[in-house]
C-alpha cells in the first residue's frame, strides 16, 4: 500500500530508500554525490530508482536536495555545494524515470519527516536545522512546510553570524554554515593539524598523518571514543549552533528545535553545548518561555523519509 521512493542528494552522498505509509524504510541504496555535472546527479537518480523498484509497486519519487527550489517545484534556482544554476530538474527526471516526481528542498523533507513521525509530532511550530555539508533550515507552521514567497525559506545556514568571515559557497561571507555544520568541523579540525597542535594527536593517527583527509566525520567518531581535543571542537561547533538557534527564536518563536543531519551521530557532545549557548544568548532570557531543542529521531534518514512521504501527500502541502 502506497510505497514511494525518497532520495536525499546531499553535497556528499546520494541516500535512496523505500518508504511505507507510515515512514518506515524497506529497502535502502546509497552512492556518493558525484562531483560538478548536473547529467551524472541524474544518471545516479535513475540507477537508484531502477535498483529500488525492482519487485516493487512504486508509485511517486521525491527528491530532497540541497538546492533551491522555485515554488512550483520544477526548477533548481540554485544551489551552494552542487552544480544546479535554474536547472529543471523534475521535467528531467519525470523524462527519464516515466514516474512522477516531486522536487523538495531536503532540509524542508527532513523537517517534514521529523513532523510526521519523528521528533517534531504534535508540534506546531516546528524549526529543524540539518546539519552537513551545510545548515540546512526549515519550517513546518501548523501542518504545513513554510516556503515563503518565492520557496527559498529558512535559509538559515546562510544568516551572516560574521561579518567578513569565513568564505561561504553561496557568494558571501561569515555564513552560520562555515562556523556550525559538519563541512566546518573538518576545516577547524584540518587547522589544528595542520598547526602541529600537540592536541591533534589522535586526529593526525586516524588519517595515517595526512591532515587534509580529516573530515567532520573523523571528529565525530573520535570524540564518541573519548578524544579530548575532538570533543572541544564539537563544543566550539555546539556554541556556535546555540547562537544562530537563538538568533532564529528571536524571529521565529518555535516551540521546538530539531537538530538532525550527519553530524548529529555526536549526539549530546554537540547538542549540550548547543542549549547551553542558545540559553545564553536567547533575547529576553529569563522572562519568556524557551523553545526546547532535541535531535532529530530519525537520524540522518529524514530526508529521504520526508521527500518520499511528501511526493505521496504533495497535494495537501503545497499550496
Ligand atoms: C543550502 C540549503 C541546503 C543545506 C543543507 C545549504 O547550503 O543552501 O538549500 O538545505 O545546505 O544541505
Ligand atoms: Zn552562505
Amino acid at each position: 500500500r502506497g510505497l514511494a521512493i525518497g532520495i536525499d542528494i546531499g553535497g556528499t552522498k546520494v541516500a535512496a530508500g523505500v518508504v511505507d505509509a507510515e515512514g518506515h524504510i524497506l529497502r535502502e541504496a546509497r552512492r556518493s554525490t558525484p562531483g560538478s555535472d548536473p547529467r551524472a546527479v541524474e544518471r545516479v537518480i535513475v540507477e537508484l530508482v531502477e535498483e529500488l523498484s525492482s519487485g516493487a509497486r512504486i508509485r511517486s519519487v521525491g527528491i530532497g536536495a540541497a538546492g533551491w527550489m522555485d515554488l512550483d517545484g520544477g526548477t533548481v534556482l540554485f544551489s551552494p555545494h552542487l552544480a544546479w544554476r535554474n536547472e529543471p530538474l523534475r521535467e528531467n527526471l519525470q523524462h527519464l524515470l516515466r514516474r512522477p516526481v516531486m522536487l523538495v528542498n531536503d532540509a524542508d523533507a527532513a523537517a517534514w519527516a521529523e513532523w510526521r513521525f519523528g521528533a517534531g509530532q504534535g508540534q506546531d511550530r516546528l524549526v529543524c536545522i540539518t546539519l552537513g555539508t551545510g545548515i540546512g533550515g526549515a519550517m513546518v507552521m501548523d501542518g504545513h512546510v513554510e516556503r515563503g514567497r518565492f520557496g527559498v525559506a529558512g535559509e538559515f545556514g546562510h544568516q551572516i553570524i560574521m561579518p567578513g568571515g569565513h568564505r561561504c559557497e553561496c557568494g558571501n561571507r561569515g555564513c552560520w554554515e562555515q562556523y556550525a555544520s559538519g563541512n566546518a568541523l573538518g576545516r577547524e579540525a584540518r587547522e589544528l593539524a595542520l598547526a602541529n597542535s600537540p592536541v591533534a594527536q589522535e586526529l593526525l593517527k586516524a588519517v595515517d598523518g595526512s591532515a587534509e583527509r580529516i573530515t567532520g566525520a573523523t571528529v565525530t567518531e573520535l570524540a564518541i571514543a573519548g578524544d579530548a581535543a575532538s570533543r572541544e571542537l564539537l563544543e566550539d561547533v555546539g556554541n556556535w549552533l546555540g547562537l544562530g538557534l537563538a538568533n532564529l527564536a528571536a524571529a521565529l518563536d518555535p516551540g521546538k528545535f530539531v537538530i538532525g543531519g550527519g553530524l548529529c551521530a555526536a549526539g549530546e557532545l554537540l547538542v549540550a553545548p548547543a542549549r547551553k549557548a542558545f540559553a545564553r544568548n536567547l533575547t529576553g532570557r529569563g522572562f519568556r518561555p524557551a523553545a526546547d531543542i532535541d535531535l532529530a529521531a530519525l537520524g540522518p534518514n529524514a530526508g529521504l523519509i520526508g521527500a518520499a512521504d511528501l511526493s505521496r501527500v504533495r497535494s495537501r502541502t503545497h499550496r
